[in-house]
This record gives structure tokens, sequence and C-alpha cells, in this order.
């Protein structure tokens, strides 16, 4: 039942993408722990020759991707940045992209140190205003990369007046969707061609898999995408295919309470008298509170902040000093993970292009888990002191 988009959210999360095993019944598609498959002859299978090429249960999981954010075709990667690296890998050399100059570090990491090398060009530019892509448009450019909400500075594009300049252009617009999740919001709907997923985060959501995806509506993108995953062989196993596909049927239930928790701690630092600023799209001063309301259903767990004493001995104290609350790099998991992106999950970017961009040294990212809420503001309570 992939593509049923005429079921509510929940629904569709749930059933996207995934029959009954027509061999057994079983309603829980099995794990194809398998290489090969045996064929009736040397021109005849039955649908599949090969994992590396095509597995049931990494199928069953990209049906399930296409249906939840409403586009005709997934694909599964072994990571996030796996699935990434697919999409550079459509361009040729002398082939220009646009990026945000907010995003995650290792999509930086990924287009500086291993594709400039094979001559694509990337240029930085701040997306808030969508006018800033228009400009650096030139006859070479090929993609938009982008992040909404970036991390970790959750800032919010407008991914349709973005989308309206790619095509004019006739430039792809890939949105990298994995801190809104499909749940919060659909980027094909508002004209993006690519939808990319770190399925480690939100959508397995139990910080025990590491996964990406890709989503389009394009048949020849998908081809293409196709074509790349089965020969650079960046392809996940059918447990961790699994793993996600159980994810993703609780996403809406973990991502209400990420949603109200997130809300609620956000609230709690702003008030708190020893922070000093807290990013979340949710507050009605955020410069992209607007359009976050208007792409976005809600405004997710995701918040960073600075702390007024923003000294390295201080940030370091705090963050060593959680109980509850775990200092680790990841994110979209049911537990509470602190990070600090300047040496953590941002390190990859140089100071210099990390302060410019507004990334601090203090900067202090949360990922609200779906605990009581009231442990998780208690225990950062005692932790900034
Ligand atoms: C984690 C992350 C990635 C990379 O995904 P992996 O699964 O770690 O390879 C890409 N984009 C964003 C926004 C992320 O948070």
């Amino acid at each position: 039942m992939s593509n049923h988009t005429s079921y509510g959210i929940g629904t569709n999360l749930i059933h996207a993408g995934v029959e009954p095993d027509p061999s057994t019944g079983a309603i829980m598609t099995p794990i194809f722990q398998t290489s090969t498959y045996v064929q009736d002859a040397p021109d005849e299978h039955k649908g599949f020759d090969y994992s590396r090429a095509g597995n049931p249960t990494r199928q069953a999981l990209e049906n399930a991707l296409a249906g939840i954010e409403h586009g005709q075709y997934g694909l599964a990667f072994g990571s996030g940045v796996a699935a990434t690296d697919a999409v550079i890998r459509l361009l040729n050399p002398g082939d220009e992209v646009i990026a945000a100059n907010d995003m995650y570090g290792g999509t930086y990491r990924l287009f500086e140190k291993l594709f400039v090398k094979f001559g694509i060009r990337f240029h930085y530019v701040d997306m808030k205003d969508p006018e800033n892509i228009r400009k650096a448009i030139n006859s070479n450019t090929k993609l938009i990369w982008t992040e909404t909400p970036t991390n970790p500075l959750m800032n919010i594009t407008d991914i349709a007046a973005i989308a309206a300049i790619s095509k004019a252009a006739n430039v792809l617009l890939c949105v990298d969707n994995t801190f809104a999740s499909p749940y919060l919001q659909n980027p094909l709907d508002l004209g993006a061609d690519i939808v990319m997923h770190s399925a480690t985060k939100y959508l397995g959501g139990h910080s025990d898999v590491i996964l990406g995806a890709l989503i389009v509506n394009d048949k020849q993108l998908r081809d293409d995408l196709f074509f790349i995953q089965k020969s650079a062989g960046a392809v996940p196993g059918p447990q961790d295919c699994f793993l996600v596909l159980r994810g993703i049927k609780t996403l809406h239930v973990r991502m209400d309470r990420h949603c109200e928790n997130g809300a609620k701690v956000a609230h709690f630092l702003r008030n708190h008298p020893k922070v000093a600023k807290v990013y979340w799209a949710g507050f009605e001063d955020h410069p992209g509170h607007e359009v976050a309301k208007k792409q976005m259903r809600n405004f997710g767990g995701m918040i960073s902040f600075e702390l007024k004493d923003d000294s390295a001995e201080n940030v370091k104290r705090m963050l060593t000093s959680t109980k509850l609350i775990a200092l680790a790099e990841s994110l979209g998991g049911v537990e509470s993970l602190i990070n600090h992106p300047a040496t953590m999950t941002h390190a990859s970017i140089p100071r210099e292009e990390r302060i410019k961009n507004g990334l601090s040294d203090g900067l202090i990212r949360l990922s609200t888990g779906i605990e009581d809420v009231e442990d998780i503001i208690n225990d950062l309570n005692q932790a900034i002191g």
C-alpha cells in the first residue's frame, strides 16, 4: 500500500510500503539476510538477483520512505552521508553547487574534502534570504543543497521560494529533511526534487542504526540514483532496513512528544537567568518563525542555546554536569542528548568559517528526548547551575 496518501499521516506512517510477507503472512517484513537469490534460468529471477542491487527488506523500506515523503521512489543507503554522496555523484567536473552556509558539518566535509578534488565547486550562501541563491546561480550551477531547520542554528529556509528559483534556472533542489522528519515537513510537496534523510535520527528514532535515504518523484532521477546506489554500493544491510521500518511506525507519536517537550524546554531555557540566547523556530520572534509555520506542522525537539558565561570552562562544566541527558553526537532518538557542535558534530568546519556563520564556540545543542519533561528540565537546571 505504498503512496496511499489518502490516509492520515499516522496511518500512512504505519502502513506505507509494507505488505504482509506473501510466503508466510508475517505482518512484519522479514529480515532477508541473504546476499544472493536462486534463479530459474540465467535470464529469469523473481525480482532479485544480488542484494547490492536489491533486497526485499530494503525494498519494503524504500517503498515506505517514498510513501511517507509523498514521493514516487525511495532509495536507502548505508548512512546519511552515503545518500548525500550519491546525489553529488550525479554531477560532473566543472559543475557547481550552491549549498547552505549553515548545515551539518559532515555534509560540508564531504563536499570540501572529497568532491572539490574531482572538480566540483561549492558556493556557501546564507539561505535565509532566497535572493542570495538567485544571485549565486550561474550557467554551471546544477544543484542547490539546503537543510531546514539547519543543524545546529535552527535557521529556516523557505523551501517553496527556493524551489521557484531552482525550477526557473533548471537546477535540481535537494533538501536535507533530517531535523523536521516527514511528520513535520514534506519538501517534495513544496517543489523540491530530492529529499535526503539521515534515517539514523528521527526515522530510526532509537539510536541503534546508521542509515540514509533519498526520495524523488522523477523516474529518470530515480534511475540515475539507483545506478549510483548499485554501482558504488553504499547500501544498508537488511537488519538495518528492518530497524528503520520499525522506527517509522511510531514516528508520529514520538515526534508529537519531541515537539511538546521541545517547546517546554525551549521556554524554560529562554527564561533562565544564566542563558543568553535560545535558538528554536517556535519562538514568535525567531526570524524564520512565519516560514516555519507555513511549511512545517510543528517546530520539533531540536534546540540550541548559549550560556551568558560562555567561557570554555563553564561550557565544558555544564556539558559534563548533566545526569540524565547524555553528552553524545547524534539526535532524534527517544533519549535526550546534548552536544557541543564546535568540538563535536561541526568540528570539521574551519573555526573562522564557523564563527562567521554564527556558530559560536559556546553553542550547545540539545536533542530533546521523550522522557518526562520535568526530568529533562530539572537536569538542565542543575547542570546550568
Ligand atoms: C546526522 C546528519 C547527517 C549525516 O547522516 P549519517 O546518518 O550520520 O551519515 C546529515 N544531515 C544531518 C542534518 C544530520 O543531522
